[in-house]
């Protein structure tokens, strides 16, 4: 087992994001997130990389208890996530922003920044500064930053965020490339059905509580998930 998340909550002022949250992901999964908006999808990432601590809880990464550990010794662990809002350095090219977050998390290696560069189809946009760069471009900026601190495990927010079908089609064939080449993803999406294409199990969260777990077909047929989301949308 890579994850184990274990009782977490978490709590900010009135409001309790996550409940009592216990989920595993193996490794090499490809794993969906979903749950309507502040259903804690995005509390969930933060507590795992570090962002936020929880209230209780505990959570295990190839067996290490990391509960509470800064980002920056997480990402040397091997997690590593994108944000739902991109937060490249803007004065800086694509590939200094890479070569920072290679620098800060793995090895600075340019050779290897280069090739995700490549991998990611941003390499002709490398002296590019990344305020110059379009909403899937930064997107893929995002990616390439996380990629950057060679994770095990990659958390990805709503990456598909008001992009078109085209650009859909190209970020979704690069995370299941990745997932391919043996990155394990748990990936939080609105797109329910771009992500049911591609991930092997499917995770629903409502009001904080993870109220299915399982093989995508089935969760999106289970009553419950019904009731809190998909028939809302
Ligand atoms: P999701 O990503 O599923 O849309 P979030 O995890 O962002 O949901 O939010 C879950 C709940 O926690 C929401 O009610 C949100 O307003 C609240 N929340 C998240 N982060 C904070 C924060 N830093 N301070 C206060 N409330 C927060
Ligand atoms: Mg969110």
């Amino acid at each position: 087992m890579l994850l184990k998340i274990s009782n977490v909550s978490k709590r900010f002022g009135g409001v309790q994001a996550l409940k009592d949250v216990n989920l595993q992901v193996d490794r090499g999964e490809f794993v969906g997130l979903i749950g309507p908006n502040g259903s804690g999808k995005t509390t969930l990432i933060n507590v795992v990389t570090g962002l936020y601590k929880p209230d209780t809880g505990k959570i295990l990464f190839e067996g290490l208890d990391i509960t509470s550990f800064p980002s920056y010794r997480l990402c040397k662990l091997g997690i590593a996530r994108t944000f739902q809002i991109p937060q490249p350095f803007n004065n800086m090219t694509v590939l200094e922003n890479v070569l920072v977050a290679s620098e800060f998390c793995s090895s600075g290696d340019l050779a290897y920044v280069m090739e995700i560069l490549e991998e990611i189809g941003l390499k002709d946009k490398a002296d590019v500064l990344a305020e110059k760069l379009s909403l899937v471009e930064k997107r893929l900026l995002e990616l390439a930053r996380a990629l950057a601190m060679k994770p095990k495990l990659l958390f990805v927010d709503e990456i598909l965020a008001g992009l078109r079908e085209s650009e859909i089609n190209r970020v979704t064939r690069i995370l299941s490339e990745l997932n391919e080449n043996g990155i394990t993803i748990v990936w939080v999406e609105h797109r329910v059905h771009e992500l049911i294409k591609f991930v092997r199990r499917l995770v629903v969260l409502h009001q904080g509580l993870v109220i299915a777990d399982g093989e995508p077909h089935e969760v999106i047929n289970n009553k419950l998930v019904v009731e809190a989301y998909l028939g809302k949308v």
